[in-house]
């Protein structure tokens, strides 16, 4: 185990928890993880879980090919 290595990730963790909670603070922002690439991202609307179009297109497509391949393990 490398003691340093783990010190270093965690404070980088620390640095980014307080990033996001200084951007939450901010109410015109909302501050989102993106669902499928898990950039962050500014939502401009409510419940928006997506960067892009994008992003929410291939995350459904992956969704649908999972639930297709599974369907098919079940033969
Ligand atoms: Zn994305």
């Amino acid at each position: 185990m490398r003691r340093d290595t783990t010190g270093d990730f965690h404070s980088l963790l620390v640095m980014v928890q307080m990033y996001f909670s200084l951007l939450l603070t901010d109410k015109d922002t909302d501050m989102r993880l993106c669902k499928h690439c898990r950039k962050a991202f500014i939502a401009s609307r409510k419940g928006n879980e997506f960067c892009s179009p994008q992003c929410k297109n291939q995350f459904n497509v992956y969704k649908s090919r999972e639930k297709k391949k599974g369907d098919k393990r079940n033969d």
